[in-house]
């Protein structure tokens, strides 16, 4: 009798875990066996275990506990010991999501072991190289087989960078499925703030990594708190620079947490005036519940040029930030599209596509 086909997921950061979940679902009224690795990346907590519980995820098929180190001694263990968990699994196809160090690593263990790839979130391109994520995009299009895009973009930038047409399909955005998912069980905002606030998130290498502009930032931040509320969920990797920081500086109306929950978090968003990040997720979710969002890097991957209102993207200048924060406070702000396909569904046109092709 012909063995089920085996689709092994490997995920290990925070934003996979949002991704995987529909996909999961999905692929679940298949006849076909998943198997699911954590490569362990993200360990805290509230960056981990917290999303296995919220979006009711099977507990890890495999946990290759990689632990924290630098991007590539992360990328070097997760490589090791995946190569022994796909000798011994067998997956006919491996699954990754975004852009994240994990997917990177997984990504090249197909490569050298002959094992069919696909990647969801495919072809997204900020054209930013210094961007340590960029190189990972570029790389995983690179070797994967089936290449799932979730906006028309995206398949054009693969098709200018030579991928074969048939390889590229446009599915929309398993993110915002989990969001429409999710989107009935949201709590209320439940840590005192009135009705008009700004959410903020930071986590990117040139933002997180850069103290002058994470003091500067922080001090505009403090300005403009005299006009709104603020809340900033801060990420472990600036939690530390963040910690010293708030003890020079005098930032008592600014409300720092920890990571919040993806219930917590998105109930956050979703009544927000205003969202601040450097997120590629973040700011898919907000252009999906209209919230206005301004972008805290020079160039962004997640639309096109034409979707994202310029204005927006204001990179570290503050004095930018200040003006689109104005301009909200204002309601001149123009809200970018919703692109097709952005409807819950991306994940059963990804399942569709796969039980076709193992
Ligand atoms: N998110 C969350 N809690 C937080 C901040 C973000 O649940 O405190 C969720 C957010 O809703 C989105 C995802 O995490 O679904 C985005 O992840 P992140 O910003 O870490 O990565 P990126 O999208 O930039 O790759």
């Amino acid at each position: 009798m012909r063995r089920r086909s085996r689709v092994m997921h490997v995920v290990g950061a925070r934003p996979n875990f949002v991704k995987l979940s529909p996909v999961m679902r999905a692929l679940s009224a298949h006849p076909l066996k998943q198997l699911l690795v954590h490569t362990g990346q993200h360990y805290d907590h509230e960056m981990s275990e917290i999303f296995f519980q919220q979006l009711k995820l099977p507990q890890p098929d495999f946990h290759l506990r990689v632990g924290p180190g630098t991007p590539t001694e992360q990328t070097a263990r997760i490589m090791i010991a995946l190569e022994k968990t796909i000798r011994n699994a067998q997956p006919d196809l491996v699954i990754v999501y975004g852009d994240v160090t994990s997917s990177l690593a997984a990504a090249l263990v197909c490569s050298k072991n002959s094992i069919r790839l696909a990647h969801v979130e495919a072809g997204l391109r900020s054209n930013d190289r210094t961007m340590p994520e960029e190189i990972n995009r570029l790389l995983i299009d690179r070797v994967a087989d089936i290449l799932f895009a979730p906006i028309e973009e995206a398949r054009k930038n693969l098709i200018r960078e030579g991928v074969h047409r048939g390889q590229i399909h446009v599915v929309g955005n398993v993110a915002i499925d989990t969001l429409v998912q999710h989107l009935h069980e949201i709590p209320s905002p439940d840590i005192g703030l009135p009705d008009r606030y700004m959410l903020v998130t930071l986590h990117r290498p040139s933002n997180a990594d850069n103290n002058s502009f994470l003091k500067t930032f922080l001090q505009a931040l403090d300005e403009l708190s005299d006009q709104m509320a603020i809340v900033f969920p801060v990420h472990p990797r600036i939690r530390e620079r963040i910690e010293k920081l708030r003890h020079r500086e005098v930032l008592s109306k600014i409300k720092f947490t920890g990571p919040l929950g993806y219930l917590q978090f998105l109930a956050l968003e979703k009544n927000a005036h205003v969202v601040l990040t450097d997120s590629g997720g973040v700011q898919a979710e907000t252009t999906f519940l209209r919230v206005p969002c301004i972008i805290l890097r020079n160039r962004t991957e997640v639309s096109s040029g034409k979707r994202v209102d310029a204005n927006s993207v204001v990179g570290q200048t503050v004095p930018q930030l200040k003006k689109a924060v104005q301009r909200i406070l204002a309601g001149d702000w123009k809200m970018p599209s919703v692109p097709k396909f952005w409807d819950g569904e991306a994940a059963t046109r990804i399942a569709d596509t796969i039980t076709k092709q193992v």
